[in-house]
Protein backbone atom coordinates (compact mmCIF):
# COMPACT_ATOMS: atom_id res chain seq x y z
CA UNK A 1 0.00 0.00 0.00
CA UNK A 2 1.23 3.29 -0.73
CA UNK A 3 2.20 5.71 1.93
CA UNK A 4 2.06 9.34 2.25
CA UNK A 5 4.66 11.08 3.92
CA UNK A 6 5.77 14.20 5.67
CA UNK A 7 9.19 14.13 5.44
CA UNK A 8 10.88 15.83 8.74
CA UNK A 9 14.36 16.62 7.29
CA UNK A 10 14.46 16.05 4.14
CA UNK A 11 17.68 17.72 2.85
CA UNK A 12 19.18 15.22 5.49
CA UNK A 13 21.32 11.56 4.43
CA UNK A 14 17.80 10.05 5.64
CA UNK A 15 15.48 12.42 4.16
CA UNK A 16 16.63 12.02 0.92
CA UNK A 17 17.23 8.36 1.30
CA UNK A 18 13.35 8.33 1.78
CA UNK A 19 12.50 10.09 -1.19
CA UNK A 20 14.33 7.49 -3.52
CA UNK A 21 12.74 4.91 -1.54
CA UNK A 22 8.96 6.84 -1.94
CA UNK A 23 9.71 7.17 -5.60
CA UNK A 24 10.46 3.70 -6.09
CA UNK A 25 8.08 2.74 -3.93
CA UNK A 26 4.80 4.84 -5.24
CA UNK A 27 4.48 6.92 -1.70
CA UNK A 28 3.08 10.14 -2.35
CA UNK A 29 4.91 13.42 0.02
CA UNK A 30 2.78 15.82 1.51
CA UNK A 31 4.94 17.89 3.38
CA UNK A 32 8.90 18.45 3.74
CA UNK A 33 11.06 20.31 5.99
CA UNK A 34 14.62 21.15 5.81
CA UNK A 35 17.00 23.10 7.88
CA UNK A 36 19.67 25.16 5.60
CA UNK A 37 19.50 24.02 2.80
CA UNK A 38 17.29 25.87 0.73
CA UNK A 39 18.47 24.69 -2.82
CA UNK A 40 17.75 21.09 -2.37
CA UNK A 41 14.47 21.62 -1.02
CA UNK A 42 13.85 23.90 -3.91
CA UNK A 43 14.80 20.96 -6.19
CA UNK A 44 12.97 18.18 -3.78
CA UNK A 45 9.87 20.69 -3.86
CA UNK A 46 9.91 20.52 -7.34
CA UNK A 47 10.31 17.13 -8.06
CA UNK A 48 8.04 15.76 -5.59
CA UNK A 49 5.10 18.42 -5.41
CA UNK A 50 3.98 18.27 -1.58
CA UNK A 51 1.27 20.95 -0.28
CA UNK A 52 3.70 22.11 1.63
CA UNK A 53 7.64 23.26 2.74
CA UNK A 54 8.72 24.41 6.28
CA UNK A 55 12.17 25.49 7.64
CA UNK A 56 12.75 27.06 10.95
CA UNK A 57 14.33 29.63 9.76
CA UNK A 58 12.05 32.57 8.34
CA UNK A 59 14.58 34.29 6.16
CA UNK A 60 15.11 30.73 4.22
CA UNK A 61 11.33 30.49 4.10
CA UNK A 62 10.70 33.97 2.66
CA UNK A 63 13.56 32.94 -0.19
CA UNK A 64 12.03 29.41 -0.75
CA UNK A 65 8.55 31.70 -0.84
CA UNK A 66 9.84 33.18 -4.29
CA UNK A 67 12.10 30.58 -5.88
CA UNK A 68 8.54 28.76 -5.81
CA UNK A 69 6.50 31.41 -6.76
CA UNK A 70 5.07 29.73 -9.69
CA UNK A 71 4.00 26.88 -7.77
CA UNK A 72 1.18 26.57 -5.57
CA UNK A 73 3.25 24.58 -2.62
CA UNK A 74 2.91 26.13 0.61
CA UNK A 75 5.78 27.56 2.47
CA UNK A 76 6.01 27.95 6.46
CA UNK A 77 9.31 29.28 8.39
CA UNK A 78 9.21 28.54 12.27
CA UNK A 79 9.05 26.09 14.57
CA UNK A 80 5.09 26.03 14.08
CA UNK A 81 5.65 25.65 10.40
CA UNK A 82 7.32 22.09 11.42
CA UNK A 83 4.95 21.31 13.55
CA UNK A 84 2.39 22.32 10.76
CA UNK A 85 4.41 20.13 8.30
CA UNK A 86 4.19 17.19 11.34
CA UNK A 87 1.12 16.87 11.17
CA UNK A 88 -0.14 18.11 7.84
CA UNK A 89 -3.93 15.96 7.75
CA UNK A 90 -2.99 14.61 3.69
CA UNK A 91 -0.40 12.35 5.25
CA UNK A 92 -0.91 9.25 7.20
CA UNK A 93 2.86 8.93 7.94
CA UNK A 94 5.91 11.00 9.39
CA UNK A 95 9.48 10.54 9.19
CA UNK A 96 11.41 11.88 11.49
CA UNK A 97 14.70 12.83 10.33
CA UNK A 98 15.68 15.97 11.83
CA UNK A 99 19.13 15.92 13.45
CA UNK A 100 19.11 16.11 16.90
CA UNK A 101 17.01 17.55 20.04
CA UNK A 102 15.38 20.16 17.43
CA UNK A 103 12.88 17.12 16.19
CA UNK A 104 11.45 16.53 19.57
CA UNK A 105 8.59 19.26 19.22
CA UNK A 106 7.48 18.29 15.28
CA UNK A 107 7.77 14.54 16.37
CA UNK A 108 5.59 14.94 19.03
CA UNK A 109 2.84 16.80 16.81
CA UNK A 110 3.12 13.80 14.54
CA UNK A 111 1.63 11.83 17.47
CA UNK A 112 -0.51 14.09 18.54
CA UNK A 113 -1.78 14.37 14.64
CA UNK A 114 -2.13 9.94 14.91
CA UNK A 115 0.25 9.97 12.04
CA UNK A 116 2.60 6.20 11.91
CA UNK A 117 6.19 7.29 12.97
CA UNK A 118 9.26 6.23 11.05
CA UNK A 119 12.09 7.04 13.36
CA UNK A 120 15.05 8.12 12.21
CA UNK A 121 15.60 10.97 14.97
CA UNK A 122 16.99 9.00 18.09
CA UNK A 123 17.57 12.53 20.32
CA UNK A 124 14.35 12.68 20.80
CA UNK A 125 13.63 9.18 22.53
CA UNK A 126 17.23 9.43 24.17
CA UNK A 127 15.78 12.82 25.56
CA UNK A 128 11.91 12.28 25.86
CA UNK A 129 11.77 8.65 25.30
CA UNK A 130 9.61 7.93 27.90
CA UNK A 131 7.28 11.14 27.20
CA UNK A 132 7.07 10.17 23.38
CA UNK A 133 6.31 5.88 23.86
CA UNK A 134 3.50 7.11 26.24
CA UNK A 135 2.19 9.44 24.17
CA UNK A 136 2.40 7.76 20.90
CA UNK A 137 0.59 4.27 23.02
CA UNK A 138 -2.15 6.62 23.91
CA UNK A 139 -3.01 8.03 20.98
CA UNK A 140 -2.51 4.42 19.28
CA UNK A 141 0.24 5.88 17.02
CA UNK A 142 2.84 2.82 15.95
CA UNK A 143 6.84 4.44 15.94
CA UNK A 144 8.63 2.02 13.96
CA UNK A 145 12.42 2.41 14.07
CA UNK A 146 14.07 3.75 10.96
CA UNK A 147 17.94 3.08 12.79
CA UNK A 148 19.21 0.03 11.40
CA UNK A 149 19.78 -1.82 14.39
CA UNK A 150 16.72 -1.10 16.01
CA UNK A 151 14.78 -1.92 12.50
CA UNK A 152 16.62 -5.36 12.57
CA UNK A 153 15.51 -5.64 16.00
CA UNK A 154 12.15 -4.43 15.21
CA UNK A 155 11.99 -7.37 12.14
CA UNK A 156 13.15 -10.05 14.32
CA UNK A 157 10.70 -9.50 17.45
CA UNK A 158 7.85 -10.00 14.59
CA UNK A 159 5.03 -11.81 16.09
CA UNK A 160 7.01 -12.41 19.43
CA UNK A 161 5.69 -11.45 22.89
CA UNK A 162 7.26 -8.94 25.07
CA UNK A 163 8.22 -11.61 27.63
CA UNK A 164 9.68 -14.02 25.96
CA UNK A 165 12.76 -11.76 25.40
CA UNK A 166 15.79 -12.23 27.08
CA UNK A 167 18.24 -10.29 25.71
CA UNK A 168 18.89 -7.07 22.89
CA UNK A 169 22.08 -7.26 20.74
CA UNK A 170 22.77 -4.33 19.17
CA UNK A 171 25.70 -4.59 16.86
CA UNK A 172 28.25 -1.41 16.57
CA UNK A 173 30.32 -1.43 13.42
CA UNK A 174 33.27 0.26 16.15
CA UNK A 175 33.91 3.81 13.60
CA UNK A 176 37.51 4.58 12.10
CA UNK A 177 39.33 4.50 15.58
CA UNK A 178 38.46 1.36 16.20
CA UNK A 179 41.54 -0.43 18.04
CA UNK A 180 43.31 2.84 19.37
CA UNK A 181 44.16 4.08 22.63
CA UNK A 182 43.44 7.23 23.89
CA UNK A 183 47.12 9.04 23.32
CA UNK A 184 46.16 8.14 19.70
CA UNK A 185 42.73 9.45 19.72
CA UNK A 186 44.13 12.81 21.30
CA UNK A 187 45.30 13.25 18.11
CA UNK A 188 42.80 12.51 15.01
CA UNK A 189 40.89 15.77 13.13
CA UNK A 190 37.44 16.60 11.88
CA UNK A 191 38.30 14.66 9.02
CA UNK A 192 39.98 11.52 10.28
CA UNK A 193 36.23 11.25 12.36
CA UNK A 194 34.36 11.85 9.61
CA UNK A 195 36.00 8.57 8.00
CA UNK A 196 33.23 6.35 8.41
CA UNK A 197 33.88 2.58 7.66
CA UNK A 198 30.19 1.50 6.56
CA UNK A 199 28.02 4.36 6.33
CA UNK A 200 27.67 7.37 4.78
CA UNK A 201 25.54 9.66 6.79
CA UNK A 202 25.25 13.54 8.19
CA UNK A 203 28.44 14.26 10.39
CA UNK A 204 26.58 14.30 13.54
CA UNK A 205 26.19 11.00 13.97
CA UNK A 206 29.26 10.02 11.80
CA UNK A 207 31.15 11.94 14.96
CA UNK A 208 29.10 10.13 17.73
CA UNK A 209 30.04 6.64 15.38
CA UNK A 210 34.05 8.07 15.82
CA UNK A 211 33.18 8.13 19.69
CA UNK A 212 30.68 5.46 20.26
CA UNK A 213 28.43 7.63 21.85
CA UNK A 214 25.83 6.52 18.43
CA UNK A 215 26.23 3.23 20.07
CA UNK A 216 25.40 4.80 23.83
CA UNK A 217 22.25 6.31 22.00
CA UNK A 218 21.26 3.34 20.66
CA UNK A 219 20.86 1.57 24.13
CA UNK A 220 18.72 4.38 25.28
CA UNK A 221 16.46 4.31 22.20
CA UNK A 222 16.62 0.28 22.52
CA UNK A 223 15.26 0.27 25.75
CA UNK A 224 12.51 3.27 24.93
CA UNK A 225 11.44 1.40 22.10
CA UNK A 226 11.25 -1.75 22.91
CA UNK A 227 10.96 -1.27 26.66
CA UNK A 228 14.02 -3.68 27.79
CA UNK A 229 16.04 -2.18 30.47
CA UNK A 230 19.65 -1.32 30.05
CA UNK A 231 20.91 -4.57 31.90
CA UNK A 232 19.63 -6.48 29.23
CA UNK A 233 20.89 -4.98 26.25
CA UNK A 234 24.31 -6.00 24.98
CA UNK A 235 26.74 -4.17 22.66
CA UNK A 236 28.65 -6.53 19.93
CA UNK A 237 31.36 -4.41 17.70
CA UNK A 238 30.95 -6.25 14.47
CA UNK A 239 33.13 -4.87 11.94
CA UNK A 240 31.81 -6.26 8.95
CA UNK A 241 28.57 -4.68 9.27
CA UNK A 242 26.46 -7.78 7.64
CA UNK A 243 24.33 -8.42 11.06
CA UNK A 244 22.58 -5.31 11.82
CA UNK A 245 21.56 -6.46 15.49
CA UNK A 246 19.96 -9.88 17.36
CA UNK A 247 17.59 -10.93 20.24
CA UNK A 248 18.08 -13.32 22.16
CA UNK A 249 14.61 -15.30 23.36
CA UNK A 250 13.59 -17.29 26.59
CA UNK A 251 14.20 -20.44 25.10
CA UNK A 252 17.94 -19.43 24.20
CA UNK A 253 17.22 -19.09 20.17
CA UNK A 254 19.06 -16.12 18.96
CA UNK A 255 17.66 -13.83 15.95
CA UNK A 256 19.59 -11.66 13.47
CA UNK A 257 18.83 -9.52 10.91
CA UNK A 258 21.40 -9.82 7.57
CA UNK A 259 21.71 -7.62 4.97
CA UNK A 260 23.58 -5.27 2.54
CA UNK A 261 24.60 -1.93 4.53
CA UNK A 262 21.96 0.57 2.97
CA UNK A 263 19.62 2.13 5.30
CA UNK A 264 17.17 2.51 2.38
CA UNK A 265 16.40 -1.25 3.59
CA UNK A 266 15.01 -0.06 7.15
CA UNK A 267 13.54 3.49 5.55
CA UNK A 268 11.43 1.43 3.43
CA UNK A 269 10.55 -1.40 5.83
CA UNK A 270 9.17 1.42 8.59
CA UNK A 271 6.80 2.65 5.43
CA UNK A 272 5.38 -0.77 4.44
CA UNK A 273 5.50 -2.27 7.51
CA UNK A 274 3.52 -5.25 8.47
CA UNK A 275 4.07 -5.85 4.88
CA UNK A 276 7.56 -6.66 2.51
CA UNK A 277 7.79 -5.46 -0.78
CA UNK A 278 10.35 -5.46 -3.89
CA UNK A 279 12.59 -2.82 -3.01
CA UNK A 280 15.80 -0.47 -4.23
CA UNK A 281 18.12 -1.41 -1.12
CA UNK A 282 21.35 -3.17 -2.41
CA UNK A 283 20.80 -6.97 -2.44
CA UNK A 284 23.05 -9.15 -0.28
CA UNK A 285 25.24 -12.09 -0.87
CA UNK A 286 25.97 -14.73 1.62
CA UNK A 287 29.06 -16.38 -0.27
CA UNK A 288 30.76 -12.88 -0.86
CA UNK A 289 30.35 -12.12 2.82
CA UNK A 290 33.79 -11.98 5.17
CA UNK A 291 33.47 -14.07 8.34
CA UNK A 292 31.48 -12.31 11.04
CA UNK A 293 33.78 -11.93 14.02
CA UNK A 294 31.68 -9.95 17.50
CA UNK A 295 33.63 -8.75 20.54
CA UNK A 296 32.99 -6.38 23.09
CA UNK A 297 33.25 -2.42 22.89
CA UNK A 298 36.08 -0.80 24.78
CA UNK A 299 34.75 1.52 26.81
CA UNK A 300 37.67 2.55 28.89
CA UNK A 301 38.71 4.02 26.11
CA UNK A 302 35.52 5.30 24.80
CA UNK A 303 34.15 6.95 27.72
CA UNK A 304 30.91 8.44 25.77
CA UNK A 305 29.66 4.99 25.36
CA UNK A 306 30.28 4.44 29.38
CA UNK A 307 28.42 7.83 30.18
CA UNK A 308 25.55 6.94 28.07
CA UNK A 309 25.41 3.24 29.89
CA UNK A 310 25.72 5.09 32.95
CA UNK A 311 22.97 7.58 31.80
CA UNK A 312 20.58 4.30 30.50
CA UNK A 313 20.44 3.26 33.72
CA UNK A 314 20.21 6.68 36.04
CA UNK A 315 17.28 7.29 33.67
CA UNK A 316 15.28 10.39 34.39
CA UNK A 317 17.05 13.98 32.60
CA UNK A 318 20.30 12.48 32.61
CA UNK A 319 19.88 11.18 29.01
CA UNK A 320 18.61 14.65 28.01
CA UNK A 321 21.82 16.57 29.72
CA UNK A 322 23.93 13.57 28.16
CA UNK A 323 22.48 14.45 24.72
CA UNK A 324 22.35 17.81 24.65
CA UNK A 325 25.86 18.05 26.57
CA UNK A 326 27.12 15.68 23.30
CA UNK A 327 25.07 17.79 20.68
CA UNK A 328 26.84 20.64 21.73
CA UNK A 329 30.41 19.49 22.10
CA UNK A 330 30.44 17.54 18.41
CA UNK A 331 29.24 20.92 16.76
CA UNK A 332 32.52 22.88 18.80
CA UNK A 333 34.41 19.22 17.25
CA UNK A 334 33.23 20.16 13.76
CA UNK A 335 34.00 23.52 14.27
CA UNK A 336 37.65 22.48 15.22
CA UNK A 337 37.09 24.41 18.49
CA UNK A 338 37.96 21.31 20.54
CA UNK A 339 39.61 18.25 20.58
CA UNK A 340 38.28 14.20 19.94
CA UNK A 341 38.90 13.63 23.76
CA UNK A 342 37.40 16.83 24.69
CA UNK A 343 34.19 15.31 23.79
CA UNK A 344 33.51 12.61 26.19
CA UNK A 345 35.80 15.42 28.69
CA UNK A 346 32.88 17.76 28.62
CA UNK A 347 29.64 15.53 28.55
CA UNK A 348 30.95 14.24 31.86
CA UNK A 349 31.40 17.97 32.99
CA UNK A 350 27.93 18.80 31.84
CA UNK A 351 26.27 15.44 33.85
CA UNK A 352 28.41 15.90 36.86
CA UNK A 353 27.19 20.01 37.04
CA UNK A 354 23.37 19.28 35.76
CA UNK A 355 21.20 17.52 38.72
CA UNK A 356 18.81 14.75 37.95
CA UNK A 357 14.95 15.22 38.01
CA UNK A 358 13.57 11.94 37.37
CA UNK A 359 9.92 12.01 35.65
CA UNK A 360 10.79 14.53 34.00
CA UNK A 361 7.93 16.89 32.20
CA UNK A 362 8.55 17.73 28.82
CA UNK A 363 9.55 21.50 30.11
CA UNK A 364 12.13 19.54 32.45
CA UNK A 365 13.60 18.19 29.24
CA UNK A 366 14.18 21.24 27.49
CA UNK A 367 15.29 22.73 30.60
CA UNK A 368 17.90 19.96 31.30
CA UNK A 369 18.78 20.19 27.27
CA UNK A 370 19.34 23.92 27.95
CA UNK A 371 21.72 23.64 31.03
CA UNK A 372 23.81 21.24 29.55
CA UNK A 373 24.11 23.18 26.88
CA UNK A 374 25.43 26.21 29.25
CA UNK A 375 27.76 24.02 30.72
CA UNK A 376 29.58 22.88 27.99
CA UNK A 377 30.22 26.43 27.35
CA UNK A 378 31.06 26.99 30.40
CA UNK A 379 33.98 24.21 30.62
CA UNK A 380 35.29 25.56 27.02
CA UNK A 381 35.96 28.98 28.31
P1 LIG B 1 21.74 15.04 8.32
O1 LIG B 1 22.57 16.02 9.05
O2 LIG B 1 22.20 14.49 7.04
O3 LIG B 1 20.27 15.66 8.09
C1 LIG B 1 19.57 16.31 9.10
C2 LIG B 1 18.29 16.94 8.59
O4 LIG B 1 17.74 17.78 9.61
C3 LIG B 1 18.51 17.86 7.38
O5 LIG B 1 17.34 17.88 6.59
C4 LIG B 1 18.72 19.22 8.05
O6 LIG B 1 18.44 20.30 7.17
C5 LIG B 1 17.69 19.15 9.15
N1 LIG B 1 17.99 19.99 10.29
C6 LIG B 1 19.20 20.18 10.88
N2 LIG B 1 19.09 20.99 11.94
C7 LIG B 1 17.78 21.34 12.02
C8 LIG B 1 17.04 22.18 12.89
N3 LIG B 1 17.61 22.84 13.91
N4 LIG B 1 15.71 22.31 12.68
C9 LIG B 1 15.10 21.68 11.65
N5 LIG B 1 15.76 20.88 10.78
C10 LIG B 1 17.07 20.71 10.98
O7 LIG B 1 21.44 13.86 9.35
P2 LIG B 1 21.09 12.34 9.04
O8 LIG B 1 20.08 12.26 7.95
O9 LIG B 1 22.32 11.56 8.95
O10 LIG B 1 20.39 11.93 10.41
C11 LIG B 1 19.08 12.32 10.76
C12 LIG B 1 18.65 11.57 12.01
O11 LIG B 1 18.62 10.18 11.70
C13 LIG B 1 19.65 11.70 13.16
O12 LIG B 1 18.93 11.73 14.36
C14 LIG B 1 20.49 10.45 13.08
O13 LIG B 1 21.00 10.06 14.32
C15 LIG B 1 19.46 9.45 12.57
N6 LIG B 1 20.05 8.33 11.84
C16 LIG B 1 20.75 8.54 10.69
C17 LIG B 1 21.32 7.49 9.98
C18 LIG B 1 22.03 7.71 8.68
O14 LIG B 1 22.43 6.72 8.04
N7 LIG B 1 22.24 8.92 8.22
C19 LIG B 1 21.21 6.12 10.50
C20 LIG B 1 20.43 6.01 11.69
C21 LIG B 1 19.88 7.08 12.33
P3 LIG B 1 19.59 21.00 6.22
O15 LIG B 1 20.45 19.88 5.73
O16 LIG B 1 18.75 21.63 5.18
O17 LIG B 1 20.30 21.95 7.10
MG1 LIG C 1 22.24 2.91 13.94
Amino acid sequence: MGRTLSILGSTGSIGRQTLEVAEAGGHKVAALTFGHNVKLAEEQARRFRPRLVATPDEGLAADLKVRLEDTDIRVLGGEEGLVEAASIPEADTAVAAIVGVAGLKPTLAAIDAGKRLALANKETLVCAGELVTARAKARGVDIVPVDSEHSAIFQCLQGAKHKEIRRLIVTASGGPFYGMDRKALSLVTKTDALKHPTWQMGQKITIDSATLMNKGLEVIEAMRLFGVPAERIDVAVHREGVVHSLVEFADGAVLAQLGSPDMRLPIQYALTWPDRTEGIAKPFNLFSCPPLTFRRPDIETFRCLALALRCAKTGGTSTAVLNGANEAAVGLFLEEKIGFLDIPRLVEGALERVKTVHDPSLDDIFEADRAARQAVLELTR
